[in-house]
């Protein structure tokens, strides 16, 4: 019993229906085969907290496309999937489903708010997972990670305690990003600027030992005061002030060389602060003089350093004044931010207040101001370790072998990006104080605080023989696992088969957004803990924007779910769609009427499958013949030959959007409009057996061979034809993919029937151009004294005849027979005659050759410039300027015709 594809191509229960086959099969798992060369992809591990989005369909479309296309090249293909604990978004997710329930994270204490996170994860941490099957992702989900399972978790520890005994692993004060809210340190990435209106408030401070210093110190307002003997700072945080250790101006600024080795009194605070001068400050920033405060500012921070100023931290950990702030302690930072200005302008030391719109960073998460604070942090030292994680890149340009493999980015613009974020690296705050993640193993004796880094706390302190111990609070950065990912997954630190077999992994696929966050530190750590970078190639995309080239985010309220569109189009429709026209690294729009036409390609694909189908019932095919085989045959099988060819380059260079149009190209027009047509003549002519066989045997061949070359893209509906074709359970997943053939080479058959297209083309154009009903069928004479092209009409007589809307086809060598007021087009060494007098207006059709005579003269005008151009000539490859030679001749002799053709109406 024949299996028979459904009526009509119906995404929904299909899609599901392959997956679980595929995965009952088990073709997504690989397992170590030494006889095999593996293929490795470790998917960037998507959050736990996360849903599906646009971003992550287009991320693991491309992996999996590339995925399927090395299994079918016979590589050994392993694509490692995995989720992320996402440790800061995570813990806000259980910390406000906890508040709902009425209960306080911190009453509930560590251990039992990491039981409830657990719990969290196994009911909600593989929603993502289910939704990126949806898209038909084909990893191997037998290997399935999460970076906080225990081999992850060893594996964290290992690099923990190796960096700290190798000395790149240390703690100390530093400015991170504090969120009040979350009470953490984040990221830069986590940070989100926004512009908000605020204002400058511009500040007098007196110059110590000035009566108006001591108006100040007494708690008064400075009668008639001199403006000379303060200075005027402006701030946007006035609370800050309570930190300030300094003022600072330009060294090169004139106006403040007078202030040079003098102090000012930090008002409300009363005490003195010394003015320093740092090419930092900025001359044509407001007053050119600056506030120092080192422990909540960046620079500020810098400054101090290269001064040797006091750190002073005045704020608590959820943005209340601490105790350093004297009366001021126990105010929440802006209640604090408008008694200090109240305060100032009572003494007098308010100069005014402007509105000032400015960046400020807020939390990704949670929306609040980010506190900048110096804390007591862990870092790990970068400038080593950058070292040869820029090498390996470099020298992968050049040419140059290096120890540690080869690396390069797709595009290579994006070579810069990472060169430019490991050249400047800063050291890496990994220290966050949250509770779920990996808790770091070092261990503070209790008795002298003596730090001791290991997998468990020292029975005794190395130094003061204390035997009590407690562990650090704090977590790891979330990136700090994620950046083990390649080696993590594969068993490291166990020395197991996986790791030896598909380590160095070969491709990454990613956003160019986390080329620091992530790539960077997974070059860095694969070679300092594998010895080799991670992968040979980084392929970054770009962004899926809306149809107006937004971002999408939830503030616009433009995001499209991805699986909405699957529900509406089904996966194969969104694959197609993000991946045509797509180029490395580009950003790219999204169109509802772009996955139309990619749903309604699925249809074409889908019926001209069924139609062949429908021819081959009762016929035992058997291969045809050489003989038996027809100009139409050849070409089809010549055209696919070079489509396989021209994929194949294209994919292996990562160019997955063109790759994928030519295959559509190839189908759509090549296969179904004309290929298609062209043996339909043979197909319904019951007395030639062979002549039907012959077509269909290659309608088939060539089909297969496209939907393999199609599969990668549209993996669902290519399965579903392929294997009712073949009648058989086998799956297009695990067959082999096309390869160019020398005995599908058939150039003179390829040039003929572009020949016979060209001719149906013009003739189509013509009758439309006339409004001729397709029903109107006409003779049409074929008038060539070549005898090459006599012979392609000749022989393609049949199907040429129904393409052209032909009553009949006459092949000869002269006009004779033919009126005068026929229509005719001309091909190269052709005319193209159809009499139909009755339909024609003279005075029309000859306006008509007329303008396809100015076409024909600019075209030769324009070839002619070309080839005089001496630019052109020394410049343009031989084979262009060939081909410029070839037009020019090619247009002189039509525009020969032409002119014959009009002087015949005249
Ligand atoms: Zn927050
Ligand atoms: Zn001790």
């Amino acid at each position: 019993m024949k299996k028979e594809l459904a009526k009509t191509y119906d995404p929904h229960g299909l899609e599901e229906r392959l997956y679980k086959k595929w995965e009952e099969k088990k073709y997504f798992h690989a397992e170590v085969d030494r006889s095999k060369k593996p293929f490795t992809i470790v998917m960037p591990p998507p959050n736990i907290t996360g849903k599906l989005h646009m971003g992550h369909a287009f991320d693991n479309t491309m992996q999996d496309i590339l995925i399927r296309f090395k299994r079918m090249q016979g590589y050994n293909a392993l694509w490692m999937p995995g989720t992320d604990h996402a440790a800061i978004s995570t813990e806000v997710r259980v910390t406000n489903a906890l508040k709902e329930e009425g209960i306080d994270k911190k009453e509930l204490g560590r251990e039992g708010f990491l039981k409830r996170t657990w719990e969290w994860r196994e009911e909600y941490g593989r929603t993502i997972v289910n939704q990126l099957k949806k898209m038909g992702t084909s990893c191997d989900w037998d290997r399935e990670r999460f970076t906080m399972d225990e081999g992850c978790s060893k594996a964290v520890e290992k690099v923990f305690i190796d960096l700290y005994n190798k000395g790149y692993i240390y703690k100390g004060n530093r400015i991170v990003n504090w969120c009040p809210v979350c009470q953490t340190t984040i990221s830069d990435a986590e940070v989100e600027y926004e512009e908000q209106t605020g204002h400058f408030w511009h500040l007098r401070y007196p110059i110590a030992g000035t009566k108006e210093a001591e108006a100040m110190l007494a708690g008064k307002k400075c009668e008639n005061p001199d403006e000379k003997n303060y200075v005027v700072i402006a701030t946007t945080r006035p609370e800050t002030m309570l930190g300030d250790t300094a003022l600072a101006v330009n060294p090169s600024d004139e106006r403040y060389t007078w202030l040079r080795g003098k102090n000012v009194v930090l008002p409300l605070v009363n005490k003195e602060i010394p003015m320093v001068e740092d090419s930092y400050v900025d001359k044509e920033f407001g007053t050119g003089v600056v506030k120092i405060t080192p422990a909540h500012d960046p620079n500020d921070f810098g400054v101090g350093q290269r001064h040797n100023l006091e750190v002073v931290n005045i704020m608590n950990d959820d943005a209340t004044i601490n105790e350093a702030g004297g009366k001021y302690a126990g105010m929440d930072r802006y209640e604090a931010r408008k008694q200090m200005v109240a305060d100032l302008d009572a003494l007098g030391l308010l100069v005014k207040i402007e509105e000032h719109v400015h960046n400020v960073g807020t939390h990704d998460r949670c929306g609040c101001t980010i506190e900048p604070m110096a804390k007591k942090q862990w870092f790990v030292a970068m400038e080593e370790l950058a070292k040869p994680a820029i090498d390996v890149l470099k020298n992968t340009r050049a040419g140059i072998e290096d120890p540690h493999g080869t690396l390069q980015f797709v595009p290579e613009s994006f070579d810069k990006t990472y060169l430019r974020w490991l050249e400047n690296i800063r050291d890496w705050c990994i220290s966050r104080q949250l509770w779920w993640g990996h808790r770091i193993p070092a261990y503070y004796c209790d008795a002298c605080g003596e730090i001791v880094v290991g997998s468990k706390a020292p029975d005794v302190c190395p130094k003061c023989g204390g035997t009590h111990f407690t562990q650090e609070e704090d977590t790891l950065d979330t990136w700090f696992s994620s950046a083990l990912w390649p080696f993590s997954t594969l068993g490291w630190p166990e020395k197991t088969e996986e790791l030896d077999y598909f380590y160095p992994t070969d491709v990454l696929v990613t956003g160019y957004d986390i080329i620091f966050f992530w790539v960077v530190r997974m070059v860095f750590s694969g070679i300092e803990h594998m010895g080799r970078s991670p992968f040979h190639t980084v392929l970054i995309h770009g962004l899926i924007r809306d149809s107006q080239g937004r971002k999408m985010s939830k503030s616009l309220g433009n995001g499209i779910d991805p699986l909405e569109v699957i529900d509406k189009y089904g996966a194969d429709a969104l694959r197609l769609t993000i991946m045509t026209g797509n180029a490395p690294g580009n950003d790219m729009r999204f169109y509802y009427e772009r996955v139309e036409n990619s749903r309604n390609f699925a249809n074409k694909v889908w019926n001209a499958s069924r139609f062949i189908m429908m021819n081959m019932e009762d016929v035992t095919l058997r291969k045809p013949a050489a003989n038996e085989l027809e100009s139409v045959d050849k070409w089809i099988l010549s055209k696919l030959n070079n489509v396989v060819r021209d994929v194949t380059e294209n994919m292996e260079k990562y160019e997955l959007g063109i790759a994928v149009q030519k295959v559509y190209d190839f189908i759509w027009d090549e296969f179904c409009d004309w290929y298609i047509e062209m043996i339909k003549p043979r197909l319904y002519n019951t007395d030639d057996a062979a002549g039907k066989n012959a077509a269909l045997y290659t309608a088939r061949e060539v089909l297969i061979d496209a939907l393999k070359l199609l599969h990668p893209y549209m993996p669902f509906v290519t399965e579903e034809i392929f294997c009712t074709l073949q009648d058989e359970e086998e799956s297009i997943m695990i067959s082999s993919w096309p390869l160019f053939s020398e005995e599908r080479v058939f150039s003179q058959e390829e040039k003929a029937i572009e020949t016979i297209k060209e001719a149906v083309r013009g003739i189509r154009n013509v009758r439309n151009d006339m409004n001729v009903a397709p029903s109107r069928k006409a003779q049409v004479y074929v008038v060539t004294t070549d005898p090459e092209v006599e012979k392609i009409f000749t022989d393609g007589k049949l199907f040429f005849a129904t393409l052209s809307f032909a009553s009949d086809v006459l092949v000869q060598k002269d006009k004779s027979g033919i009126g005068d007021d026929a229509v005719s087009v001309v091909i190269e060494h052709a005319t193209i005659y159809i009499p139909f007098a009755e339909l024609v207006d003279l005075a029309q059709e000859k306006a008509r050759l007329e303008k396809e005579q100015d076409r024909l003269k600019s075209e030769i005008q324009r070839a002619e410039g070309m080839l005089k151009n001496e630019r052109f000539l020394s410049k343009a490859p031989a084979e262009k300027v060939a081909e410029e030679k070839e037009k020019l001749a090619k247009y002189t002799q039509m525009l020969k015709q032409v002119e014959e053709r009009i002087e015949s109406l005249s």
